[in-house]
């Protein structure tokens, strides 16, 4: 699977129920037009998955996603939603292990590897995420984390399976906190990423997206893309308002 560059990814959150979803893609598609040059990718909350294919039809540079899946397929699984489910509602991708889903809701690595294999089970695009707490980063522990979270991550897919994958860098310090990595440690990290990424799938590594999250703005958007791993973005805050989402999106490219 290949991708355009630059990606942009737009993770509500548990915000904008199907009416503000709505609203946000009526102004959204008034600011932003189609660009053939980038992968656009809007990871709605569930419930307003259907909304949001409803009101952006026929735009269909603006993909969607799933925040989380659970990893069994069906069952007596109150409040979960599967790979299959997501895929059925018109998901083309699904984010794991989001930090708040470690963090808040207690996801541990095993539990990451088993959604990211149902994800990619189902053909649907796992959008892996990997960062360090700031004590870890305060520790030097960022290469161990990120090694860790990668390895496990990724122990359960095919080399095929990795190949379709995306790989979102966010260090927890920074998400929703205002506090952006700068360009080169974002850098850093992506490049260990790469070379891990390598071990696994040799030349097909550098065709895997390594997005940048956390506190990405229109501000700093471009100096972020200027550098050279950062092959996007996943955007959580500056996501929900459609005139600045539309800035980001616009953003990079030739
Ligand atoms: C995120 O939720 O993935 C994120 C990066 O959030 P924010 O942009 O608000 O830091």
């Amino acid at each position: 699977m290949s991708f355009n560059r630059p990606f942009f990814g737009g993770n509500w959150k548990m915000n904008h129920g199907p009416s503000a979803t709505r609203g946000f893609l009526k102004e959204f598609l008034e600011h932003y037009e189609p660009h053939d040059d980038r992968t656009v990718v809007f990871f709605p909350p569930a419930i307003s998955l259907a909304e949001f294919r409803a009101a952006s039809a026929g735009r269909d540079d603006l993909l969607t996603g799933i925040q989380d899946v659970f990893w069994e397929g069906s069952g007596a699984f109150t409040g979960s939603i599967s790979a299959n489910m997501a895929k059925d509602a018109g998901a083309g991708f699904a984010l794991a292990g989001h930090s708040e889903r470690r963090h808040v809701f207690g996801d541990s690595d095993e539990d990451v590897s088993r959604k990211v294999a149902a994800i990619a089970g189902e053909g649907l695009v796992p959008v892996l995420c990997v960062g360090e707490l700031l004590e870890e980063r305060d520790r030097g522990e960022v290469e161990s984390v990120v090694t860790r979270q990668l390895a496990a991550g990724l122990s359960r897919l095919s080399s095929d399976q990795v190949e379709g994958i995306v790989i979102a860098y966010e260090p927890v310090w920074a998400i929703g906190t205002g506090r952006t990595a700068s360009p080169e440690d974002a850098n850093q990290a992506h490049e260990l990423i790469r070379g891990l990424l390598n071990e696994r799938v040799e030349s097909a590594a550098r065709a895997i997206p390594i997005l940048y999250g956390g506190s990405v703005k229109p501000s700093n958007i471009e100096e972020l893309l200027a550098a050279p791993e950062i092959d996007g973005v996943l955007v959580g805050g500056a996501s929900l308002k459609a005139s600045d989402f539309a800035e980001i999106c616009s953003a990079g490219g030739g």
